[in-house]
């Protein structure tokens, strides 16, 4: 299907998450030909074929003798464990290793883009939540959505992050929680579907709600990178942990934890290198600059799907694949993280909701992200790009990788400040000042001129890319 009419003017909101769920279709990265219905997809089936000895960058972890609980200073967790991350913004819920979880009581931003509580319920355990206080979603409060009885801007609780559960639960005031599945609960509101939330509806979102949860269930702690390399993961009873880098979080089953705990901080170090190399490059951060968590949904369709939570497939945290998440810590011509730069490309190709420019280029876009800073990062990029500079090819039939080449000639020509003087251009202008379908193509042909101040309009004839010359 071609997204060549997507447009967000003049149309209604409803309109848009319609539309939306087209652009899912080509942005959801399923492994070829499966979902996509692209000939390949560019997101992750490429891998590095060929070592090189560089260093990754190394981020401070920078939390280890900071203050660990957004409620306080640090919490030892009773067995000499520490959790969660400090930060003034958004709510890390610290916890024991084990249950019984008891009562925490802290706030729910709304711009946040799920609270995990620390609890971990099965089947039929229950939860008891209070809720007070006010928050503003902006845009569609109180619209319906394609996946459970909530409405926009309700309190909800869920199960894990699977994509458009349609068990959700809302609550007003207080309520009792009835976990349908074994897995973490997470609260927040509701901004949209969940693949709306991936397009930035929590921009505007303000203000925060003050919730109490209590439960005699078991618990899932936040591990900080300061901490991961010590973290007696074997305590902790649900089996369930999230890590937490300076950019990311990483829901990760326990047994993977110890398995990898060696290359833990690593992973994380890597994943947030990634993430800042992102952030130079676009000039921004998506999701008003909150962790981007990967989440293992196992039910969404497709092997990961960008957003917060980057949705991934069940394997992708099971020690028995190397292409795992924790696996991003092993040394770069073992690390497997091209599919991982991608997923956080979509995310900062989606910056403040103004994502109309990709038309035809959806999978394309998030790849300029990953050649830079897999590039950045010593990492050889996937085979699909080492043929960029060569290649040839049209707009009117190209795939995802030869969008990619398209786009690359520019950086070919200009370095990388070009893309980079692009992106902070696009950083200034509204969601309804960028065009969607062909007439975007006119836009970013202008905007390419502004950028690279030359007649960029040879290279868009010889692909057969709209222009207006
Ligand atoms: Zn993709």
């Amino acid at each position: 299907m071609s997204l060549d009419r997507r447009s967000n003017k003049g149309i209604r909101p409803s309109a848009l998450v319609a539309a939306l769920a087209l652009a899912l279709l080509f942005g959801g990265c399923s492994p070829a030909g499966e979902i996509s219905g692209h000939a390949s997809d560019a997101g992750h089936l490429g891998r590095a074929d060929a070592a090189r000895d560089a260093e990754v960058p190394r981020t401070d972890a920078g939390v280890a003798d900071a203050s660990w609980d957004a409620g306080g200073g640090p919490v030892d967790a009773g067995g000499g464990e520490k959790d969660c991350y400090a930060d003034d913004k958004w709510t890390c819920v610290s916890v024991s290793p084990a249950g019984p979880y008891g009562k925490r009581t802290f706030q729910v931003p709304a711009a946040q883009n799920w609270v995990n509580t620390g609890l971990y319920l099965r089947a039929g355990q229950k939860a008891t939540i209070a809720e007070s206080g006010t928050w503003n979603i902006g845009g569609d409060a109180g619209e319906s959505i394609d996946h459970g009885p909530c409405v926009v801007g309700d309190f909800v609780a869920r199960i894990g992050l699977h994509y458009k559960d349609k068990a959700l639960t809302c609550i007003s005031g207080q309520g009792t929680f009835t976990a349908d599945k074994d897995g973490i609960l997470y609260v927040g509101a509701l901004p949209s579907n969940d693949l709306g939330e991936t397009y930035e509806t929590r921009r505007n979102a303000t203000g925060a709600k003050n919730v109490t949860v209590t439960s005699t269930g078991d618990t899932a702690p936040t591990v900080a990178s300061g901490a991961v390399a010590q973290y007696d993961f074997g305590k902790v009873t649900s089996g369930w942990v999230e890590l937490a880098g300076e950019h990311v979080l990483v829901t990760l089953p326990t047994r993977t934890a110890k398995a990898d705990q060696a290359i833990l901080l690593a992973a994380l170090e890597r994943l947030d290198a990634i993430y800042e190399l992102h952030e130079k490059l676009r000039g921004a951060r998506p999701q008003h600059g909150q962790r981007l968590r990967f989440f293992p949904d196992g039910t969404q369709p497709g092997y990961m799907l960008a957003g917060n939570p980057v949705r991934m497939a069940s394997s992708l945290v099971e020690v028995s694949s190397e292409d795992r998440i924790s696996n991003a810590g092993a040394p770069p011509e073992r690390a497997q993280v091209w599919g991982f730069a991608h997923e956080l490309g979509h995310d900062f190709t989606f910056v403040h909701g103004a994502w109309n420019y990709q038309d035809r280029s959806l999978e394309s876009w998030p790849n300029i992200f990953s050649v830079h800073a897999l590039e950045a990062l010593g990492i050889p990029p996937v085979d699909n790009v080492t043929g960029c500079p060569s290649a040839k090819g049209s707009y009117n039939t190209w795939d995802a990788w030869g969008g990619l080449c398209f786009l690359l000639q520019f950086q070919y020509a200009y370095g990388w400040k070009f893309y980079a003087d692009f992106f902070r251009e696009l950083n200034t202008l509204s969601p309804s000042q960028v065009p969607g379908g062909r007439p975007q193509w006119h836009f970013v042909h202008d905007l390419f001129e502004k950028t690279s101040g030359k007649d960029v309009t040879p290279v868009f004839r010889t692909w057969e890319v709209p222009n207006p010359g």
